[in-house]
């Protein structure tokens, strides 16, 4: 079984599909066209916000939406040190610093203790990421960026539709999404956008998307080229109207996992915090001895992945850089590449699929120890936020 049928969506959608792409064939207009113009109205729409400008990339987002805001060399950006890769090199490639700290203990988002203290007086901007599709918990940070003065540009690549205390993820001040192909609204190929409510934002991603010019060969800025052609912008106006029934589908799907998974002492599942509405891009367990527990159940046909093997900062991608650092620096997040799991999860997972992936699940916890809870009482019915409040270890909401 793989981890994730990413042409399945197509196969859904074939007719649709197949009918833009020709209508932007026979168009002649395969940049900067009405497709573009029609998602980027439709995308900011769902989000709930005024503006969206979309990209190459979501890693062309988030530095867009950095060096719309000004940022660059010699300036600092607080990261989450759990993250997948691309959030920091978009700081980098601005040549601004990423500077990260460990999550709270369930993974769900920044230790706000240490965001205040990676604070410099070269700091620019909180990056907070919705990993895995569940939102981080903006309004701390919000507030503490609105303390120190810096902006908040949010890392919205994995929860396309998840809201956070009922808001849109999206409806945020500067907020970068992915199309990549596997993401929750993917396209058949390369994407990203920068959502936004600020105009000037807006307007000046909309320059360095475009070699710096608004009107050809007049060129403002040093910029870069970085624009969603037409025909991604057509599937992906094709498959929006979808979002919600998949992100439906997702949330069915975990619901039945942590209902099939979550009494077996070995792994722990992941949980939701009150203030979430996750939309579940990734499923993602935990376990003590998670290359055994995958080892297990790749043998018995369920391709698994890891998100993320290595924390950013222990790769070689930032061994010679300042942000690099040595082992034991980000301790939950370099826990968390060590327990992690990610379970097939997505709209076209079906019930044969998942009744496969629970049975070799199980199958392959028997005999391991059981994982230790963050308080190592070894009860995990309940688990203590930061804040002092106390959730149940589960995914049913409030
Ligand atoms: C996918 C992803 C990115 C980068 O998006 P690309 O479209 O692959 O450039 C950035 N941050 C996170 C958290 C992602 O999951």
């Amino acid at each position: 079984m793989p981890f994730l049928d990413a042409g399945a969506a197509y196969r859904e959608l074939r007719a649709d599909i197949d009918a833009a792409l020709q209508r932007v064939a026979a168009s002649g207009r395969y940049l900067l066209g009405a497709e573009l113009e029609g998602f980027e109205a439709e995308f900011a729409a769902y989000c709930d916000n005024d503006h969206c400008v979309a990209v190459g990339s979501g890693c062309d987002a988030l530095e867009l939406a950095l060096r719309a805001l000004g940022i660059g060399p010699g300036d600092e950006v607080v990261v989450p040190a759990h993250t997948f890769i691309g959030t920091w090199v978009a700081v980098s490639a601005t040549g601004a610093r990423p500077v990260a700290v460990d999550p709270t203990p369930d993974g769900l988002s920044m230790d706000t203790a240490q965001v205040e203290a990676a604070i410099t007086p070269r700091t620019r901007a909180v990056m907070p990421v919705h990993l895995y599709g569940h939102p981080a918990d903006l309004d701390p940070l919000s507030a503490i960026a609105e303390r120190h003065g810096l902006a908040v540009v949010e890392d919205a690549a994995q929860a396309h539709g998840a809201r956070y205390r009922g808001r849109r993820i999206g409806s945020g001040h500067v907020v970068a999404f992915s199309f990549y192909p596997g993401k929750n609204l993917g396209a058949m190929g390369d994407g990203g956008a920068v959502v936004t409510g600020d105009a000037a934002v807006a307007d000046r991603v909309r320059l360095l998307r475009n070699c710096g010019s608004r009107e050809k060969y007049r060129h403002e800025v040093q910029a870069t080229n970085s624009r969603l052609d037409e025909f991604q912008a057509a599937v992906l106006r094709a498959k929006l109207p979808r979002l919600e029934a998949w992100n439906a589908r997702r949330i069915r799907t975990a619901e039945r996992y942590t209902r099939s998974l979550g009494s077996l002492p070995q792994i722990a599942v992941p949980v939701t915090a009150p203030w979430a509405d996750p939309v579940w891009h990734l499923y993602v367990i935990r376990c003590a001895e998670r290359d055994e527990l995958r080892r297990r159940i790749e043998r018995a046909g369920v391709r698994t992945l890891i998100h993320y093997p290595v924390a950013p900062h222990r790769t070689p991608a930032y061994a010679d850089d300042p942000a690099g650092a040595p082992a034991g620096t980000h301790p939950r997040s370099e826990r968390l590449a060590a327990e992690s799991l990610s379970l097939p999860l997505g709209p076209h997972l079906g019930d044969e699929a998942f009744d496969a992936v629970v049975a070799a699940v199980r199958a392959a916890a028997v005999g391991l120890p059981a994982y230790p809870t963050p308080d190592g009482t070894g009860v995990r019915t309940e688990r203590t936020t930061p804040d002092g409040h106390r959730l149940p270890l589960s995914t049913e909401k409030r």
